[in-house]
C-alpha cells in the first residue's frame, strides 16, 4: 500500500481538490490516482477522510454529445420495456415484478 501525504482539514495545499470540488469546477479526476488525503479528527471515532486529486491532472467532465445522449436514451428505453409483452411501459419495470404492471396482474390472476 502506498503512503499518501495526509493534510489537516482546511490545510490542503493549493492545486488539490476533492472529487466534489472538482465537479464544482466542471472537472473529474480523469483516471489519476488519489494524490493526498485530508483528515478531520473526530471524537471517539476514526478521522473523517477526504481524498484529494491534483487539479492540474484533472480533465474536463465529458460534454453530453448526441451519441452519449442516444446511448443513455436507449438504456433507459430498455429499462422501460417489459420483457413479457415487449411494450414500452412508460416507466422503469419494477425489479420486484420483472414485468410491467398489467402483465404482472394477468400473471397473478392466472
Ligand atoms: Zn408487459
Amino acid at each position: 500500500m502506498t503512503t499518501l501525504p495526509v493534510y489537516r482539514w482546511r490545510l490542503a495545499p493549493d492545486g488539490y481538490a476533492t472529487h466534489r470540488q472538482l465537479r464544482a469546477l466542471g472537472l473529474r479526476p480523469g483516471g489519476q490516482e488519489v494524490a493526498a488525503q485530508l483528515e478531520r479528527p473526530r471524537r471517539r471515532r476514526g478521522p473523517l477522510v477526504a481524498y484529494l486529486y491534483r487539479i492540474d491532472r484533472a480533465k474536463p467532465v465529458r460534454p453530453m454529445t448526441p451519441a452519449r445522449r442516444a446511448a443513455l436514451a436507449k438504456a433507459m428505453a430498455a429499462r422501460r420495456t417489459c420483457p413479457n409483452c415487449h411494450r414500452d411501459a412508460g416507466y422503469c419495470i419494477p425489479r420486484s415484478l420483472g414485468m410491467c404492471v398489467p402483465c404482472s396482474d394477468i400473471e397473478s390472476a392466472a
